[in-house]
């Protein structure tokens, strides 16, 4: 794609913002960056910009935006925001700085999309690639941004993507070599005028340009997953509880790989070091990767076994008088609980409450009665959640992490586990999750000496 001496106006001075600015500099063009948000939140990207020569202007949107050849949106920019909505009226081409990186890929794409589990399985499949010798790059929203790493890429390496549905929803000829649909729940639905159909529709367009070279890889279990694919996609499954035909079975504690070749085991779901049902369903996708581009079972297996999860996902943090406590600040909506408490066969503690998304908490009754000894509420949904559970588990309020940490000194027992599993936001009290992950560990250590 020839884009040299191309006016591009980029929409949101974030990490991936930034980074498509860069490419399009690289690549000869002339890249404008604007953020409607204050000078204090971009303030981290100022000096790479100014290093890059790259213009800029914050606080707003000018008139200068939409006097552009292309339109570059990051994925926090709604579709529905004024400066698109203005981009659209005037004819411009609005692309999303995944489908702009990508048409300087040379690279085999690996796109990962779900609305749980993304971040996990491309880790998870970029440290296979790399145990079994492969060049390969992740990258998306964890890491560094698609363009800060594409022109690196050559034809034998894999760019394995966490794509979420927003950067989607401006996708043209976008195209992975394999992409991977671990599931579809309810979250982000605000973004989507609350139309859960729009949602699933935006999360399909990742297999929407493929044809019969590439791969779809999808959770068969989940019935939620559209099966009227009419591309000509190869399909692959993964599955415990569907049978799968071609793909990965999680069954009687083995991952089996179904082919036309016939059956055979790649290793047992004790090899893999992560805990929960969840984290298998995330191998099962990362397997059937691994058999599509040609892995050995040993190396598969191998890196089961030495792939440690990644920090705020159930995260062990310390054990201190027999009691386990863990970090899921991640678990930002009620799916991800219902995982992390099935992932214990221990006595739970649990941390519930934050940023209400308007959480229907009827999904987790039954595991709660089942798992759960008591409940700490923090945050603005408090009240919340205390009126829901109040009448299944003891549940009381607490101002901080240092109170609930403090409580489960006289609360837990050995054998026990203590769980942050919020099911909320994290912006009633933070900035973001990682910062509530942060501020829940430094408690923990603080406290537990
Ligand atoms: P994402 O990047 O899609 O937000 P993460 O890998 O960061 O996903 O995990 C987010 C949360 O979801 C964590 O609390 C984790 O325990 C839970 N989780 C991970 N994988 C799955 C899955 N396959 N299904 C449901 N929940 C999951």
């Amino acid at each position: 794609m020839n884009i040299k001496g191309k006016n591009i106006s980029i929409i949101g001075a974030v990490r991936s913002g930034v980074g498509a600015a860069k490419l399009a500099k690289k690549m000869g063009a002339v890249p404008f960056v604007s953020d409607s948000a204050p000078y204090a939140k971009i303030e981290i990207y100022l000096q790479t910009l100014i290093d890059n020569k790259i213009d800029f202007e914050f606080g707003g949107h000018s008139e200068r935006v939409h006097h552009a050849d292309l339109i570059v949106t990051s994925p926090g920019v709604p579709s529905n925001s004024e400066v698109l909505l203005k981009a659209k009226e005037l004819g411009l081409r609005v692309v999303s700085e995944l489908e702009f990186a990508s048409w300087f890929c040379k690279g085999k794409i690996i796109a990962i999309t779900g609305s749980n589990g993304k971040t996990t399985t491309t880790s998870l499949c970029g440290h296979m690639l790399e145990t079994a010798g492969k060049k390969v790059f992740t990258a998306g929203n964890i890491g560094l941004a698609f363009s800060e790493i594409v022109l690196s890429a050559d034809e034998q390496s894999f760019v394995v993507l966490e794509v979420s549905s927003f950067q989607l929803d401006h996708i043209e000829s976008f195209k992975p070599y394999i992409s991977v649909l671990l599931n579809i729940t309810p979250d982000h639905l605000d973004r989507y005028e609350n139309d859960f159909e729009k949602y699933r529709n935006s999360k399909m367009r990742i297999t929407a340009n493929q044809d019969g070279s590439d791969y779809f890889v999808y959770n068969i279990d989940d019935k939620k997953i559209p099966l009227t694919i009419s591309t000509a996609v190869q399909k692959y499954e993964f599955g415990a509880t569907s049978t799968v035909q071609y793909g990965t079975q999680i069954s009687e504690g083995k991952f089996i790989f179904n082919s036309s070749d016939g059956s055979e085991e790649i290793c047992e779901t004790s090899a893999l070091f992560v805990k929960g049902i969840h984290n298998q369903y995330n191998a099962a996708a990362t397997a059937t990767i691994g058999k599509i581009v040609g892995i050995s079972n040993t190396d598969i297996q191998k890196a089961f076994e030495s792939f440690k999860g990644v920090e705020h996902r159930v995260e062990f943090v310390k054990e201190y008088k027999g009691v386990k406590y863990y970090n899921d600040s991640k678990a930002t909506n009620v799916d991800s609980v219902w995982y992390a408490l099935k992932s214990f066969e221990e006595p739970i503690i649990l941390i519930l409450g934050g940023k209400d998304k308007g959480n229907d908490y009827n999904e987790l009754k039954n595991l709660v009665h089942e798992k759960v000894k008591k409940i700490y509420a923090i945050g603005s949904s408090a009240e919340k959640v205390k009126s829901f559970f109040g009448e299944i588990v003891n549940t009381e309020l607490k101002d901080s992490f240092d109170d609930c940490i403090k409580s489960s000194l006289i609360d837990g027992v050995s054998g026990d586990v203590l769980l942050l599993s919020p099911a909320c936001a994290s912006f009633d009290m933070f900035n973001n999750y990682e910062h509530r992950g942060e501020e829940f560990k430094n408690s923990v250590n603080r406290i537990l000496l």
